[in-house]
């Protein structure tokens, strides 16, 4: 067995990622050279060139809850569509577990009568997409959808990439950068606006045929009352927040079916990482509040279990391409490495000693 690489230099880069996780699970040696490889494969040249590279000094502190409760109501259903997801896989779990999400961002961010308006669209079988990735790049200044006023009118330019079935969606949220400042707004648009967007599906769909992906342009007119905007932006954190790790389980439910169907071969070492990892979203998904650490703690166990993907992947654990790109997938969605890893990196790298 090697020795556990040391913390120096620029090792000391996977702190941030390995401090959360070693409040959350027992890690084996393996998920520790894990967070660190994929650390020095994602760190980049500003890290490189201007990082001091000194100790993080972030204290594994014990958590302090805040007064949110971590629980939305939707627990026992979507444990139910992790046990489906293991027993079947995630295809036909996958739009079960991503319209609990959406019921989830709508119970909390949408006031009464958006709740209502949705659960109208959905008893009547209408198709929903939450409209995030944008065709400007991650950076909110850069993005393309953005409003503009005309004659006091507000509208809303659209222009968002690969979101889930947004090609024959019927309503959409869509996130926008606003006119002054960086917080970007929700806007929930009936499906009378959204018959008058592009909207067309991108590249081959995932999960054998299940999953499609799809692109939306255009414009709109927009009201104050489309604004989701209940309990502040914060709540839309904490709703992420609540679904990634629960997410997270649902992967590792898909790689336990894709092994007992024989698509997946799994050593001990890929099994303890596993282990690790639903260890990690297990102790996130159990907490009965919110703490200061949560993001963090999402943001660390989503890393890992995207770099044990990529590594699945990487050392050909994998027997099927549609499966192997199935899995790489899923490693962007809800937060890629390099995104989890620099928003764990940015927060804490002032805290150096
Ligand atoms: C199955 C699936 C479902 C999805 N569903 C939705 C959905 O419903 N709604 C939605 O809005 N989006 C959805 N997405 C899109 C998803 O949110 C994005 O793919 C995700 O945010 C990751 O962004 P990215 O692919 O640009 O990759 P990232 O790896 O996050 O890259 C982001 C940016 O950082 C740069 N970068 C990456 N690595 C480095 C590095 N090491 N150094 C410097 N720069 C780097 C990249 O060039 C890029 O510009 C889905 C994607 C998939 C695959």
């Amino acid at each position: 067995m090697k020795p556990e690489f040391v913390r120096a230099g620029l090792r000391s880069l996977a702190t941030p990622v390995l401090t959360p996780l070693e409040r959350l699970a027992d890690l084996p040696p393996a998920a520790r050279q894990l967070v660190t490889a994929g650390v020095l494969r994602l760190a980049d040249s500003k890290m490189l060139i201007e990082d001091p590279l000194t100790p993080f000094n972030i204290a594994s502190h014990p958590q302090s809850a805040t007064e949110t409760p971590a629980a939305f109501g939707r627990e026992d259903r979507i444990e139910r569509i992790i046990e489906q997801a293991t027993g079947q896989g995630l295809k036909p779990a996958f739009h079960n577990l991503m319209q609990e999400f959406a019921y989830t961002l709508i119970d909390v961010c949408g006031n009464p009568s958006q709740q209502a308006l949705v659960a109208d669209w959905l008893s009547r079988g209408f198709v929903g997409s939450y409209l995030m990735t944008d065709a400007g790049g991650p950076g909110i200044s850069d993005w393309q959808t953005s409003l503009r006023e005309d004659g006091g009118q507000l509208y809303v330019r659209v222009n968002k990439l690969w979101a889930i079935e947004a090609h024959r969606a019927e309503f959409l949220l869509v996130v926008a950068r606003p006119q002054r400042g960086f917080l970007p707004l929700t806007f929930l648009l009936d499906p009378a606006r959204v018959a008058t967007l592009d909207r067309a599906p991108v590249g081959q769909p995932f999960l054998e045929g299940h999953l499609q992906l799809g692109n939306v342009q255009g414009e709109v007119p927009v009201f104050p009352e489309d604004i989701l905007k209940q309990g502040g932006l914060a709540v839309v954190n904490k709703a992420l927040t609540f679904a990634r790790p629960r997410f997270v389980r649902a992967l590792m439910a898909h790689l336990t079916w894709l092994e007992t169907e024989g698509r997946l071969l799994i050593d001990e070492t890929d099994r303890s990482l596993v282990q690790c990892v639903v260890q990690a979203a297990d102790t996130i998904c159990a907490r009965k509040s919110f703490t200061r650490e949560s993001v963090d703690d999402v943001l660390a166990t989503k890393y890992l279990a995207n770099e044990l993907l990529l590594k699945l992947v990487v050392s050909g654990c994998v027997e099927q391409a549609g499966d192997e790109r199935d899995l790489l997938a899923f490693s962007k969605m809800e937060g890629s490495s390099y995104r989890c890893f620099l928003e764990l990196y940015s927060k804490h790298k002032a805290r150096r000693s």
